[in-house]
C-alpha cells in the first residue's frame, strides 16, 4: 500500500512511516487510546527502533520532548505497540487502539518529569483523537494497565490529573493515604474476591481466584501508577482500595462509560 503524505491528525506535522502495521482484526476500529513512554535515553534512536522491521514494534503517533508530533502508522492501520494485553474483556488491544509513544528515559532513567511542551502536544493529540473516534475518557489507559505484569510505562510520574482537567483520561484525587486494613500477597477469602471483581469491573485483566496472587499484586501496582502515584507498592491499602471505588462510581455517575451495575 502507499503510503499516505498527510497525517491522519492536523497535531502532526508529519508522517514518518514505520512499516510495522497489519490490518485491524474483526473489523475493529479504535475505541482505547493507549499511552506509552519509550523508556530510552534518546527519542531519535527510539524513534528509528519504531520505524526499524526488524524490531516488529510501533505506534501511530510519537511525541517528542519539544512537542513535535510524528504519524508513524495510519490510524486506520494495526500498529504494534501494546503486546500481551487485555482490557475490559478484549485481549487484542492492538486491534482496538490507538498508541502513541511519548519520548522519555522511562523508568531506567530515574523517571524525570515530562516536559511541559510535551504535555501539552499529547493533550491536544489525544483530544483530537478522542473527537474523531468518539472514545470516551475511561478508555484512555496506561500501557501498564493492560499489561500489568510486564509493563510500568508511561509511569506513576505522568500528569495523568493534568490530562484529565484537560478532558484526556477518567481521573479522580486519590483518597489520602492513612492506617487501616489493607491486603497484600497471601491473604485470601471474600474480601480479595470483591476487590478483585472491582478491579475486573473498572477493566483489568484480573481473574477473581479468592487469592491476592502475584496477578492481582500486579493489577494492584498498575493501579496504583495511574491512580495513586504517591505510593506505588503493590498494597492494596484502605487509599487504593476507596480510590477504586470512587472510580467506579463516578464512572457510573458519568453514564458515559455504559457500564450496568446489576
Ligand atoms: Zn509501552
Amino acid at each position: 500500500m502507499s503510503e499516505r503524505l498527510t497525517p491522519d491528525s492536523p497535531v502532526a506535522t508529519k508522517v514518518f512511516p514505520s512499516p510495522n502495521h497489519g490490518e485491524r482484526r474483526d473489523g475493529c476500529v479504535p475505541d482505547i487510546l493507549l499511552l506509552h513512554y519509550t523508556g530510552m535515553p534518546d527519542s531519535g534512536e527510539a524513534l528509528q527502533w519504531l520505524c526499524n522491521p526488524i524490531s516488529q514494534v510501533s505506534a501511530h503517533y510519537f511525541v517528542f520532548e519539544d512537542g513535535r508530533v510524528l504519524q508513524l502508522v495510519p490510524e486506520i492501520r494495526r500498529a504494534w505497540h501494546a503486546g500481551v494485553s487485555a482490557w475490559d474483556g478484549d485481549r487484542d488491544i492492538n486491534s482496538r487502539s490507538i498508541g502513541i509513544e511519548i519520548a522519555h528515559p522511562g523508568h531506567p532513567g530515574g523517571l524525570p518529569p515530562f516536559p511541559d511542551a510535551q504535555i501539552e502536544a499529547v493533550i491536544v493529540l489525544c483530544r483530537d483523537i478522542m473527537e474523531r473516534w468518539r472514545i470516551p475518557p475511561q478508555r484512555v489507559l496506561a500501557h501498564s494497565d493492560v499489561a500489568p505484569g510486564r509493563k510500568q510505562d508511561p509511569g506513576e510520574g505522568f500528569p495523568w490529573q493534568r490530562l484529565s482537567e484537560a478532558g484526556v483520561g477518567h481521573w479522580i484525587p486519590p483518597a489520602p493515604i492513612r492506617d487501616g486494613r489493607f491486603f497484600s500477597r497471601g491473604d485470601q477469602g471474600m474480601p480479595v474476591e470483591a476487590l478483585q471483581a472491582m478491579f475486573a469491573m473498572y477493566g483489568y485483566g484480573l481473574r477473581i481466584t479468592g487469592v491476592f496472587d502475584e496477578d492481582t499484586e500486579n493489577v494492584v501496582t498498575a493501579f496504583q501508577r495511574h491512580f495513586r502515584p504517591a505510593r506505588v507498592d503493590g498494597v492494596a491499602d484502605a487509599s487504593t482500595i476507596t480510590t477504586l471505588r470512587d472510580l467506579i462510581a463516578a464512572r457510573s455517575r458519568g453514564g458515559a462509560a455504559g457500564l450496568t451495575v446489576a
